[in-house]
């Protein structure tokens, strides 16, 4: 039995009474079906158990269940096809279906077979909607107020965007409210910049170092450098290095734009009360202007008043939790919009931002923020924080009441719940079913627990040597794959007895159960081995 027919035999575990991703949807379908199937193979895929035939409105369920929404680029056209077809017959025959896969056949295989990066997406988005209620329940901080655009922002507003690297997506709350963006443009400035310049010359301007001091501190490292991009003087500099030579509103225009195409054309604008407001409460962003100009910090004929109005635009972009979570997607995923498979980034240059967002990206929080939460992520005082999980996620958390940080309170609480419970930390090494967290991600399952599939591999071979050299070397004989199943239901399934009798006698727990809610025992009763139940009889647990 090789790797792939474990992974089929697992599948062919469900359930008849598992009534798959959405049961209330596909109770709710119109009759009409399909009677063949343009890829038979795909279209089997799609079936749920005790179906031969697919409902009309099957693909489009399946798709919104694995977290692919209906405004989603790569899928838009098919959900409009089916939504146009509620009252039209003509869309159930086998070539308009035919039609239907190939506009996007990598997405809907890869729905089908379950293979995006969250592949229980459905379960992922019921816990992360408990985690969002139980953060909700937090109300300290305060709004900031040193403008009355961000004063007047209601405290209650509490908005959840999230992106994965697969482009499933999910919101919560106040998701689609604009909220001012301020301090999370600092990192697409440090981007455009960098592109523009190449890493090295935009830090021969620039430090990499937390500065020890707040966000707009009058300071700069031994280089005469601002210390960094995250904070104020890092980012004003970014911004004077911005296609310097081109005019104001190009210049404006090109940030806009690239937002645009982070987000997949999302909600991106830009408020002009803000942008007035942030330039006639600027002195500290003056002084830290003429300071760097003092010490030959900016590029040669930087003007003052132009760069600093082009960083207030900047601050002064709005945009929502659904738009910024695909641009931290896009981040996520190496600066290819996981949507429009646009590269709008090197990956250079998203890894050096990464890295600052890392170290430097929560104010003076960002060294608890990078031990606690161990993920990059840049956060403004307008409440929202962009949080980037790399090779899985982007998310975008929007509450207004700040900490003394000026961290949204509720984006910070969100943060520690998600991370107590998923292993999204980036040193969260030793991860799977027996640990405390969950790793929801069929990729980190793929990696951190390939010695735990080694080990379900060699049990269901029966390969007892191997399973006892696997143990010794440290392999968690109770580890389990992303099913739940262990080397014991795997053995058990199988029908190796002498497996199974091993892992017995060296603690396989009997009681395990699989994401099915089956034991190795029921596995072995199911599959006919009954010289391997009568051994779960005989060795008493
Ligand atoms: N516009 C603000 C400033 O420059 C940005 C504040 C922030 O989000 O850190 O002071």
């Amino acid at each position: 039995m090789n790797k792939a027919s474990i992974v089929a035999s697992r599948r062919s575990q469900r359930p008849e009474s598992d009534p798959g991703p959405d049961p209330a949807s596909q109770a709710s379908q119109p009759s009409r079906k399909l009677t063949e199937s343009p890829d038979h193979g795909l279209y089997k895929l799609f079936l749920e158990a005790g179906q031969t035939e697919l409902p009309v409105q099957g693909l489009t369920e399946r798709l919104r269940a694995a977290g692919i929404l209906s405004d989603d680029p790569r899928a838009r056209e098919i959900f409009d096809r089916m939504g146009q077809d509620k009252n039209a017959r003509s869309i159930a025959t086998s070539s308009e279906f035919n039609e239907l896969f190939a506009l996007n056949p990598s997405l809907i295989r890869r729905v089908a077979e379950d293979s995006l990066v969250i592949p229980d997406w459905d379960e992922f988005c019921r816990s992360i909607a408990l985690i969002f209620q139980e953060a909700a329940n937090v109300v300290d901080g305060k709004v900031a107020a040193y403008i009355p655009e961000l004063a007047s922002v209601p405290a209650e507003k509490f908005g959840l965007g999230i992106c994965s690297v697969d482009g499933q997506r999910v919101h919560y709350g106040d998701a689609k409210d604009p909220f001012s963006i301020q301090s999370i443009s600092k990192t697409v400035s440090y981007c455009l910049a960098s592109e523009e310049v190449g890493p090295q010359a935009l830090h021969a301007h620039i430090g990499r170092e937390p500065s020890g001091h707040s966000f707009n501190a009058i300071t700069l490292d031994p280089k005469r450098r601002p210390h960094n991009p995250m904070i104020n003087a890092g980012a004003i500099v970014s911004c004077s290095l911005i296609k310097s030579e081109k005019s104001a509103s190009e210049r404006f225009a090109h940030v806009l734009e690239t937002w645009k195409r982070l987000t997949a054309d999302g909600d991106v604008s830009f408020n002009n009360t803000v942008f007035l407001s942030e330039r006639d409460s600027a002195d500290r962003n003056f002084a830290l202007a003429y300071f760097l100009r003092e010490n030959a910090a900016f590029p040669k004929n930087t003007g003052i008043s132009a760069t600093l109005d082009f960083y207030f635009q900047c601050c002064s972009v709005e945009m929502t939790c659904e738009s910024m979570a695909i641009a931290a997607a896009t981040l996520a995923n190496g600066g290819v919009n996981p949507l429009t498979n646009e590269r709008v980034f090197s990956i250079e240059t998203v890894k050096n931002c990464l890295s600052l967002m890392h170290s430097c990206g929560m104010y003076d929080f960002s060294g608890e923020f990078a031990f606690l939460i161990g993920v990059p992520a840049k956060s403004g005082v307008g409440g929202g924080i962009m949080v980037v999980v790399p090779e899985v996620l982007g998310f975008c958390v929007w509450s207004p009441p700040l900490d003394e940080h000026g961290n949204s309170v509720r984006g910070i609480e969100f943060c520690k719940l998600l991370m107590s419970k998923y292993s999204f930390h980036n040193f969260d090494i030793v991860t799977g079913a027996e640990g405390e967290k969950v790793d929801p991600t069929r990729r980190k399952v793929s990696v951190r627990n390939a010695r735990v599939v080694d080990l379900c591999w060699a049990a269901a071979k029966g390969d007892t040597k191997e399973i006892q050299r696997l143990i010794a070397s440290g392999v968690d004989i109770n580890g389990a794959d992303y099913d739940g199943r262990t080397a014991l239901h795997l053995a058990a399934s199988e029908g190796q007895a002498a497996s199974v009798q091993y892992i017995l006698q060296n603690g396989g727990k009997r009681d395990a159960k699989d994401r099915w809610g089956n034991t190795p025992f029921d596995d072995a009763q199911r599959s006919g081995h009954l010289a391997v139940a009568e051994i779960f009889e005989h060795i008493q647990g």
